[in-house]
């Protein structure tokens, strides 16, 4: 067989046993990781595990997600294709380019300038045209795109960044991981009007959202990504 088919074998696998059998039900949201090849995302020392059912280091002490949590992720947005959606979070570029196959326009904010510049390289290589990779503090989102009718933040925030809350659109919906840097609770809150519903969803653990409206440093001890 040859390479490219088996890795695509290997892709539909992940999504059948991780994320199907897992409770994900959106077709959309399926096919779109049936779709966006996860391995181009991952270092070439770790490509042979990038179907595997785990986090993985993309250098600089950032992870790109397990794929069951990019999936459940992606599912609690709940896009039919007309939205805009930031990410907060950029790391790899894989879920943006997930993202970018379920709505319109993607902005997606990193603060580490190289892991910036090395998603957009591989995005322009999949031709996904619709993601905007920024470099900045997406702590504080992206006031001048706003308002969003979908926010992901893919790192660990101490509390929810108000202007976060501010700039979501009638309707639309935010999911993050909130708590502590060695564990947080994936949130998914749901704005009405000025009203905002949390539900709290699973406990999960992502790297530490460092910025204005999160942590002031990355305090983990050095090993802990190893
Ligand atoms: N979504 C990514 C995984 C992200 S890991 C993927 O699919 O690969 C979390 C990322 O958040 C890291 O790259 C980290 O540098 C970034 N980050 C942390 N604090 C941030 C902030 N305030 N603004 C923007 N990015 C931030």
């Amino acid at each position: 067989m040859k390479e490219s088919e088996e890795l695509t074998h290997e892709r539909e696998r992940m999504v059948e046993n991780q994320i199907r059998s897992r409770g994900i039900k959106d077709e959309r949201v399926l096919e779109a990781m049936a779709t966006i090849p996860r391995h181009v995302f991952v270092p070439s020392e770790n490509r042979h595990l990038a179907y595997a059912d785990a986090p993985l280091p993309i250098g600089h002490r950032q992870t790109i997600s397990q794929p069951f949590i990019v999936a459940l992720m992606t599912e609690l947005l709940d896009l039919d294709g007309d939205e805009t959606v930031l990410e907060v979070g950029t790391g790899s570029g894989y879920q943006a380019a997930i993202l970018g196959r379920l709505a319109k326009r993607v902005y997606s904010l990193e603060r580490i300038p190289e892991l910036a510049e090395h998603a957009r390289g591989i995005l322009r290589a999949l031709k996904v045209d619709n993601v905007e990779v920024l470099v900045a503090d997406g702590s504080q989102g992206l006031p001048e795109h706003a308002p969003f009718e979908g926010i992901m933040v893919t790192a660990a925030a101490p509390r929810v960044p108000v202007p976060l809350k501010e700039q979501l659109a009638d309707g639309g919906r935010l999911v993050l991981p909130v708590g502590e840097q060695a564990g947080q609770i994936l949130e998914c809150w749901e704005r009405q009007g000025d009203d905002f519903r949390r539900d709290r969803v699973a406990p999960v653990a992502f790297v530490p959202l460092v910025g204005e409206h999160g942590w002031d440093s990355d305090e983990r001890p050095f090993s802990w990504w190893l």
